[in-house]
């Protein structure tokens, strides 16, 4: 169907939820997509930071296929391998020693904070369910979700919110302190801001976020949707970043593609969940599990992980040269492959401009971009990337 009329069909039939890019995708391969008349585009967007094997990645496709044909779906009234298999492989790679899997970032997000509650609940009664979230946050769109982000434009028409949160500056242990009170049971951020605008936590400050937790028995949560599984050039950005959370959840790149999302904790947290506190009818379904194992398994055995973190210093290093010759360019940050660039001018007629040029970006925010690319992006891609924007920028000055 010409791409014309597909965008006045969605127009007609679909919820107007987003606004897209003027594009039907209907392929890819590798680091590129291929639309309907066989244009080619470099994907810097890799799905928002989803398909980490870029496109047809064949231990993938074959995890796929051969799991399809042999079971997709059973419920979890009963025992499946791949599930099981899974939760092993991301115990066996995190600080976690239970796994709880559901579809989605925000059902990943959702299982945190119900499992952080009961925790509480278990251990202190009734009133103790306070959950303090970062400002600029996003941790999904559920109603529990949408109230942890810390941001109004997620929230607003849908109140009344849920009961129970409150937002402290990003990066300020003084703030964070003062709000965290007899009545908190949890804190969580994400160790990298990504929808936010790619903000970085510092070090020094999650140690001391970290500390605080301990000294007032306050479970940390880490929303590594978008960081985990490589992203940041370890398998967890919390690994680089010195500390570890009670409780993490996964996403975005966990299925390569395959909707996926899951809740890691420690024993002594996990117990709070007993058969029949939490549930999900397709959560951690074979199909999904078979999908999230081969995108480990190349992730862990394969030299993904080095390559990712090669190629996000080389992005990191390429992107810096930009601001030293452009003035547009404000700032460069990020860590691995989830770099951002604050500009000067509207992010997203430079996201039009790339189009145009056959490259994929993405924009978060009025004037933030952002590149979260499959993790087997090459320094040709990346160069390639760098040309273009330099063209753009350029024509900005003059
Ligand atoms: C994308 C994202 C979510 C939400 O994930 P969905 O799968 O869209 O529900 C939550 N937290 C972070 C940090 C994310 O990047």
């Amino acid at each position: 169907m010409p791409t014309e009329e597909l965008k006045q069909d969605a127009a007609r039939y679909l919820m107007q939820t987003y606004t897209r890019q003027p594009l039907s995708i209907v392929r890819g391969r590798g680091t590129k997509v291929y639309d309907l008349e066989g244009r080619e585009y470099l994907d810097f967007v890799g799905g928002i930071a989803v398909n980490i094997l870029g496109h047809g990645h064949p231990e993938l496709v074959q995890a796929i296929q051969r799991q399809a044909a042999q079971l997709i779906h059973t419920s979890n009234l009963y025992y499946t391998e791949p599930q099981v298999k899974l939760a092993q492989m991301l115990v066996d790679h995190s600080f976690a020693d239970k796994v709880f899997f559901c579809n989605s970032g925000a059902e990943a997000n959702e299982a945190a904070i119900k499992l952080a509650r009961h925790y509480s609940h278990d251990k202190y009664g009734a009133g103790r369910f306070e959950i303090v979230t970062m400002k600029n946050s996003f941790h999904g769109r559920t109603m529990a979700t949408l109230t942890a982000t810390g941001q109004e434009k997620v929230q607003k028409g849908y109140e009344p919110l849920l009961p129970g949160f409150s937002y402290v500056a990003f990066n300020n242990l003084e703030e964070l302190k003062r709000a965290v009170t007899d009545k908190t049971a949890a804190i969580m951020l994400e160790p990298i801001q990504g929808e936010g605008g790619v903000y970085v936590a510092d070090r020094e400050y999650l140690k001391q976020v970290r500390d605080l937790c301990v000294k007032k028995d306050v479970l940390l949560i880490f929303d590594e949707i978008q960081t985990g599984m490589g992203r940041t050039g370890t398998l967890f950005a919390y690994e680089q970043l010195g500390v570890q959370p009670d409780i993490m959840t996964l996403a975005k790149g966990l299925g390569g593609g395959v909707p996926i999302g899951a809740c890691l904790a420690t024993d002594s947290v996990a117990k709070a969940f007993t058969p029949g506190s939490h549930a999900s009818t397709f959560g951690g379904n074979p199909l999904a599990c078979a999908a999230s194992l081969a995108v480990c398994r190349v992730l862990l055995e394969g030299q993904v992980l080095d390559h990712a973190r090669r190629m996000g210093e080389y992005l990191a290093k390429g992107l810096s040269d930009c601001k030293g010759r452009h003035r547009v360019v404000r700032e460069v940050r990020g860590l691995g492959l989830l770099q951002g660039i604050e500009l000067d001018m509207d992010g997203k007629a430079v996201v039009s401009e790339c189009l145009a040029r056959g490259i994929l970006i993405n924009a978060t925010g009025e004037h933030v971009l952002r590149f979260v690319p499959p993790l087997i992006i090459t320094q040709l891609d990346i160069d390639r990337l760098l040309d273009t924007l330099a063209q753009i920028f350029s024509k900005q000055a003059a």
